[in-house]
């Protein structure tokens, strides 16, 4: 089904809107894009006023959903390993520090006391 926006006037599929069920054609009048448009300034306005009443709300809610949404969780995860594999590739300073931190922590572990009973055995 074709609906025409009122705000930019093209005919989009109903895919293209949201759900409004006092329409009768149960659809918003404006097309997604319009919509969010026009919403942003509200969302910007929401999202400053709640974090100006609780500066962790929206960090509290990420992390939430980080460790309750495991698809979500997946997707970040994977989206940093691929970050390191292209700068560890791309960014030879980074590898370098990479590398220098890796092997710190090994030798810091190899000298530390936690090591001393084991190797006498
Ligand atoms: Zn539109």
């Amino acid at each position: 089904m074709k609906v025409v926006c009122t705000k930019c006037k093209v005919a989009k599929d109903s895919s293209d809107f949201y759900r409004e069920r006092m329409k009768r054609n149960g659809l918003k009048s404006r097309c997604k894009s319009c919509h969010n448009k026009a919403s942003l300034p509200h969302q910007r306005a929401y999202y400053r006023r709640k974090l100006k009443k609780d500066p962790d709300y929206f960090r509290a809610r990420r992390k939430n959903r980080y460790w309750e949404n495991s698809d979500f969780r997946k997707k970040i995860v994977e989206a940093n390993v691929k970050y390191f594999k292209n700068r560890y590739a791309s960014d030879p300073e980074f590898r370098q520090r990479i590398i220098d931190t890796a092997s710190a922590r090994y030798y810091r572990l190899r000298n530390s006391k936690s090591w001393a009973g084991v190797e006498s055995r």
